[in-house]
C-alpha cells in the first residue's frame, strides 16, 4: 500500500482555493489603499469590498446592507448573542434559549451572560443528533429574548430544523440566530425565506483564509455597535477592513453557493461509501442521524480504542482527520457533543471525524478505508480491555 496524503478534516479548516487566492492578490499587491481614502486607491477598495458585501448577502438570500464583515465564526457568535441580550435587557428580556451541543463560541458566550444576570435554557438533542422543535418552543418564555441553535453541527453533521424553529421565533416574536459556519455552502440557505434573523458564517471553512468571517442582521434589528472606533461597517464594528480578506470571503461564497444540490449528490455518495466502509469494522457505530446529515461529515465510534491514538497513527499515515472536535482536541474531556447524544465517555473518546468534499478520489477513499481498518486492528491487538471485552462477549453469547 503507497503511502497518500489525504486531508479529510475540512469541517476543521479547508485550502484556499485558487479561485479565491487569484480574486484576493491584487489587494494584497498593487490595490492596497484603505477602504476609508478618497482617492480613487481607496474607492477602488471600497468598491471591492462592496462587491463582496453583493456576493455574501446573494448567497444566503439577504441584502448587502445586511452583512456585516466580522473575524470569524467566533466574533460573529459573540456578536449576535451579547448584541441581542443587551438590545432585550432593556425590554427586561433577560433569557436565552441555546442548545447543549452548540459550538464553543455559542456556549461560552452564554455562560459569560449567565455570569451577568441572565437565564439560559439548554436545549436537549435526541440520540440521533437533532433537536426537536417542541423542546425549543416549551423552552421559550415571557422574557425569552433570543434562540440560538447550529444550522448544522460540527462534529456530528446534522441539520437542524431551521425552518420549523425559526417559525415558531418569529411566531412568538424572539430573535432567532443561527450559527450556520459548516452549512454554509452545504445547504440551500435563504435567510428571508427562513425566517432567519441572525446568522453566523465563517472563511476558512468555505476555501477562504482564516480570520474571516461575516454576520447576517436582518434589516430593522438594530445590534448596539461591537467594536467602538471609526466608521466602518456602518459603524458597527470598526477597524480598517481586511480587504483582501473580504474579497476573498465573497469569492468565496460565491463559489460555495454555486451547485450545491449537485456538489452535494456527488459528495454524500463518497460519504456512504466511507461509512458502510468503516461500518464493516467490527464494533463501530455512526454518530448522529444518517439522512439528516451534512453530505461530507462522517463521525464513528470504535468501541475500546483511543480516537487520539488512531488519529495519529492515520497521521503517520498522511491522513488528516479529527478526534471529536479540533476546538477540544488537546483537552482530555470527552467531546460535549458526543456527550449530548448519549455516548459513554469511552465511545466519545473513541471517535473519530471525518470530513470529505466531493473531490476526494476513489483511490483516496480505499487508502482510507484500508488505513483505518488495519490501525483499528493493531490497537485493538494491543489493548487488553479489548481483549477482555472480547472475551466476555463471547461468554455471553454461550
Ligand atoms: C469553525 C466553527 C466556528 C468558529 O469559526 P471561526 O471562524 O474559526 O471563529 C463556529 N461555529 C461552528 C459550527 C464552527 O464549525
Amino acid at each position: 500500500m503507497e503511502k497518500r496524503f489525504v486531508y479529510a478534516d475540512n469541517a476543521a479548516t479547508t485550502a484556499v482555493s485558487e479561485e479565491v487566492l487569484n480574486a484576493m492578490l491584487p489587494y494584497l499587491t498593487t490595490e492596497y489603499g484603505n477602504a476609508s481614502s478618497i482617492y480613487k486607491l481607496g474607492r477602488d477598495a471600497q468598491k471591492a469590498v462592496e462587491t463582496a458585501r453583493e456576493k455574501a448577502a446573494k448567497a444566503i438570500g439577504a441584502e448587502p446592507r445586511e452583512i456585516f464583515f466580522t473575524s470569524g465564526g467566533s466574533e460573529s457568535n459573540n456578536w449576535a448573542i451579547k448584541g441581542a441580550a443587551e438590545l432585550m435587557a432593556e425590554k427586561g428580556k433577560k433569557h436565552i434559549v441555546t442548545s447543549v451541543f452548540e459550538h464553543h463560541s455559542v456556549l461560552h458566550t452564554c455562560e459569560y451572560l449567565s455570569d451577568r444576570g441572565f437565564e439560559v435554557t439548554y436545549v436537549p438533542v435526541n440520540d440521533k443528533g437533532l433537536i426537536d422543535p417542541e423542546g425549543v418552543k416549551k423552552a421559550i418564555r415571557e422574557d425569552t429574548a433570543l434562540v440560538a441553535v447550529m444550522y448544522a453541527n460540527n462534529e456530528i453533521g446534522t441539520i437542524q430544523p431551521i425552518d420549523e424553529i425559526a417559525a415558531l421565533c418569529r411566531e412568538r416574536g424572539v430573535f432567532f440566530h443561527t450559527d450556520a459556519v459548516q452549512a454554509v455552502g452545504h445547504v440551500d440557505i435563504d435567510v428571508h425565506r427562513q425566517g432567519i434573523d441572525m446568522l453566523s458564517l465563517s472563511g476558512h471553512k468555505i476555501h477562504a483564509q482564516k480570520g474571516i468571517g461575516a454576520l447576517y442582521i436582518r434589516r430593522g434589528i438594530v445590534l448596539p455597535n461591537f467594536i467602538h472606533g471609526g466608521g466602518q461597517e456602518r459603524g458597527k464594528r470598526a477597524g480598517t477592513e481586511n480587504v483582501p480578506a473580504i474579497v476573498g470571503l465573497g469569492a468565496a461564497l460565491e463559489a460555495a453557493a454555486r451547485n450545491i444540490a449537485e456538489k452535494a449528490a456527488v459528495t454524500a455518495s463518497k460519504r456512504d461509501r466511507i461509512i458502510d466502509g468503516l461500518l464493516k469494522i467490527p464494533h463501530t457505530r455512526l454518530n448522529g442521524d444518517r439522512e439528516r446529515r451534512l453530505a461530507g461529515n462522517i463521525n464513528i465510534s470504535f468501541e475500546g480504542i483511543d480516537g487520539e491514538a488512531l488519529l495519529l497513527m492515520l497521521d503517520l499515515n498522511g491522513i488528516c482527520v479529527s478526534s471529536g472536535s479540533a476546538c477540544t482536541s488537546g483537552s482530555n474531556d470527552p467531546s460535549h457533543v458526543l456527550m449530548s447524544i448519549g455516548l459513554s465517555s469511552e465511545a466519545a473518546h473513541s471517535a473519530l471525524r471525518l470530513s470529505i468534499e466531493e473531490d476526494i478520489t476513489d483511490e483516496d477513499i480505499s487508502y482510507i478505508l484500508e488505513v483505518i481498518t488495519k490501525s483499528a486492528e493493531k490497537l485493538r491487538s494491543k489493548s487488553p480491555a479489548w481483549e477482555r471485552m472480547m472475551k466476555n462477549d463471547k461468554t455471553n453469547r454461550q
